[in-house]
């Protein structure tokens, strides 16, 4: 059944700092929640599951969480930047094409231009299409509360199955993508029901760079929907690293991968379904990444 929304307060805060103010008062009560672009509390609210709470603290207004910015290390992007913003950004574009690739296939331009990127981690599907790509880029999400801002590396943002490293009081402000190794090359692929306009079945990212006599000397694999959250496929890496891609390499690091991966059935797919698409997934990125692919553009 629809929530009733008469019975729910929004609070429109001034700036940031009297946000992180009212997100304080989650630690001697009930949590306020954050509502960036809305595109996953409607869908909740509208099918009578939204988050427990009656105060949501619409964060939409906040210029400080607005923005994406580059220095000598990398660039760091607003809690509110939306999946436009990112695919219409040109830098982004040249520098980090995983994750363009990845805006560019939430959902349809309507939801592009509301999903933010906060939003996307913070729901904590594990068919969120940005997270593979931030986490294979090694993205690391600033926490801000009232008590101060703490520094988590995305590859440990998710606890467990929506579970998150974020306190009650937190808000995420920033998400930080520092520059990819040079000469690496970036993949993504999402598989969905049909080519536009589907939550994935299997989502996948990665970076790979090759060394002088071509073989592998960086690699990051990160997959979604194969587990309670997203991850990076370690062992597929280490079955890598260091080898020339060939053939018989690329069955070893589909066998490894096995051992990454945990999916089960449910509405959108089942596990065998999965466990194939997310080897042959593997196998295009080492051949449209591996020696004989063209130049990363830069
Ligand atoms: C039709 C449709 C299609 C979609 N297609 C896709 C798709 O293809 N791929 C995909 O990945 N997703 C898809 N989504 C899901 C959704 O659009 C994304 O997850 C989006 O990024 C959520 O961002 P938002 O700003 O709308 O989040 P909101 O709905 O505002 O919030 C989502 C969650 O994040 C929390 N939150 C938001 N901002 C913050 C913050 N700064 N700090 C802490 N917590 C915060 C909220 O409390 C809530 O729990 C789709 C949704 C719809 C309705």
């Amino acid at each position: 059944m629809r929530s009733t929304l008469s019975t729910l307060e929004v609070e429109r805060p001034r700036d940031l700092a009297h946000a992180l103010r009212i997100m304080g008062r989650a630690t001697s009560g009930e949590r306020p929640i954050p509502m960036a672009g809305g595109t996953d509390l409607f869908v909740y609210l509208n099918a009578g599951t939204p988050p427990p709470g009656r105060v949501y603290l619409d964060l939409w207004g906040l210029k400080e969480l607005r923005g994406i910015r580059e220095d000598t290390g990398g660039v760091t992007l607003g809690a509110l930047t939306t999946f436009t913003d990112i695919r219409d950004h040109a830098l982004l574009r040249r520098r980090f094409p995983c994750l363009t690739a990845a805006a560019a296939e939430v959902g349809g331009r309507q939801i592009q231009n509301r999903a933010t990127i906060a939003g996307n981690i913070a729901n904590a599907s594990p068919a969120g299409d940005s997270l593979p790509p931030l986490m294979a880029l090694g993205a690391v999400v600033h926490a801000l509360s009232a008590r101060g801002r703490r520094d988590i590396p995305f590859s440990s943002f998710y606890r467990g199955y929506r579970d998150l490293e974020l306190a009650p009081d937190e808000l995420i402000a920033e998400v930080r993508i520092p520059w990819a190794p040079t000469r690496s090359r970036q993949f993504f692929r999402k598989v969905g029901t049909r080519r536009a306009q589907s939550i994935s079945k299997v989502v996948a990212a990665g970076l790979l760079r090759l060394d002088a006599r071509g073989a592998v000397d960086r690699v990051h694999l990160a997959f979604g929907s194969v587990a309670p959250v997203t991850l990076r496929a370690h062992r597929a890496e280490q079955a890598l690293l260091g080898q020339r891609i060939k053939p018989a390499l690329v069955e070893e690091a589909r066998r490894a991968l096995l051992e990454d991966i945990a999916p089960i059935d449910d509405i959108r797919s089942d596990r065998e379904y999965r466990i194939t698409v997310a080897g042959n997934l593997l196998e295009q990125f080492l051949r449209d990444l591996g020696p004989g692919a063209a130049a990363p553009a830069r």
